[in-house]
């Protein structure tokens, strides 16, 4: 039998999900302190879950707005009856850039303090965790397109949130590590599959678990291990970050918008001197293997995704065709 046939309450797949917390566990150092959990409805399930389990309506959080993702969290916690402090807001850069440490201050009536950790769709990453800014208040991240890309400090956090699908396995599942002392306050009415302290009560288990992305996540987990773990996975990003950066700033042709500071490791979004020739340059790329390019809806231009599973060769090949491409076209 198969994992997707075995019973999720046997000890085949018990064990199956046990060790991919671990080894979470181990790469990311998350102590005891802290509850790994597998949930369901993705990142954006957790955008209602976490105000849920952390606020009662009528209360205040604080947000950062970097982009669109931030906005998405920003919408639904005000959705739940919320206050949202919007702290700091990047709109007068078109969301090119991350607030300055010190910045911005947030309310001690906070019961938290949440933001995009990389901003998948504008390419933007905050360069460092606003912990003096928060002073005392939870910080709540959404890592969802860097989760285990590099290594982080758990300790600075109360939840540390994301979809799988960008780093770390099949789509679909939440991957949350919660502050223990965080988890036990949810409302009322939170749907049960989402209330912290049930599912770590049941092991994530409350109901039957997404087996097979949790065994594939288990898989991936322990091919970041055996790639020499999260400093390894830092190293190669940055290397391959920062080839392709290098190459979009060397060129008249190719521009990325970010503010150096805060450029992502991950998504890299350029745009062509001539936008007309977008079209050719996606069929080009296509033709030659090089899929997935096109930038989102709504910013246009090109988007590279280049998640720790993308090789130093597949970011070599881009900046080769994107060469050859401005030589031709240009
Ligand atoms: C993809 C993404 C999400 C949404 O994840 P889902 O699993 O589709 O809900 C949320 N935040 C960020 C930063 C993302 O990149």
């Amino acid at each position: 039998m198969s994992v997707l046939e075995v019973s999720h309450r046997g000890k085949d797949f018990t064990e199956c999900a046990a060790d991919a917390e671990a080894t979470i566990r181990r790469l990311a150092g998350v102590s005891d302190d802290y509850a790994v959990l597998f949930l369901a409805g993705g990142a954006t399930g957790q955008f209602s879950a976490i105000p849920g389990n952390l606020t009662q309506r009528g209360d205040t959080i604080a947000y950062l707005n970097t982009g669109q993702w931030s906005k998405k969290a920003i919408k639904e916690a005000t959705r739940q009856g919320l206050e949202v402090k919007v702290v700091a807001d990047e709109a007068d850069s078109s969301y090119t850039t991350t607030p300055a440490p010190g910045s911005f201050t947030v309310p001690a009536e906070a019961k938290y303090l949440g933001y995009c950790a990389n901003e998948t769709i504008g390419g933007v990453a905050m360069p460092y965790v606003p912990t003096e800014e928060a002073a005392g208040v939870p910080i709540v991240a959404d890592v969802s397109s860097m989760y285990l890309s590099r290594p982080i400090d758990v300790t600075k956090f109360g939840v540390i949130f994301g979809g799988a699908q960008k780093n770390l396995g099949p789509a679909g599942m939440d991957i949350s590590i919660i502050r223990r002392d965080l988890m036990g306050h949810a409302r009322s009415d939170v749907p049960a599959i989402w209330d912290w302290q049930v599912m770590a009560d049941n092991d994530s288990m409350l109901n039957t678990p997404p087996t097979f992305s949790i065994y594939l996540l288990g898989l991936i987990l322990h091919w970041i291990e055996d790639e020499g773990g999260l400093e390894a996975m830092a190293q190669r990003n940055d290397a391959k970050a920062a080839r392709l950066y290098e190459a979009i700033d060397s060129s008249s042709f190719y521009n990325n918008p970010v503010e150096p500071g805060s450029r992502s490791a991950m998504n890299v979004p350029f745009t062509l001197a001539d936008s007309s020739l977008d079209a050719d340059f996606l069929a080009g790329a296509s033709a030659a293997g090089l899929v997935n390019l096109k930038g989102h809806r709504s910013v246009g231009g090109m988007r590279a995704s280049i998640y720790n599973a993308m090789t130093d060769e597949g970011v070599s090949a881009l900046i080769d065709y994107m060469a050859e491409f401005e030589r031709t076209r240009g």
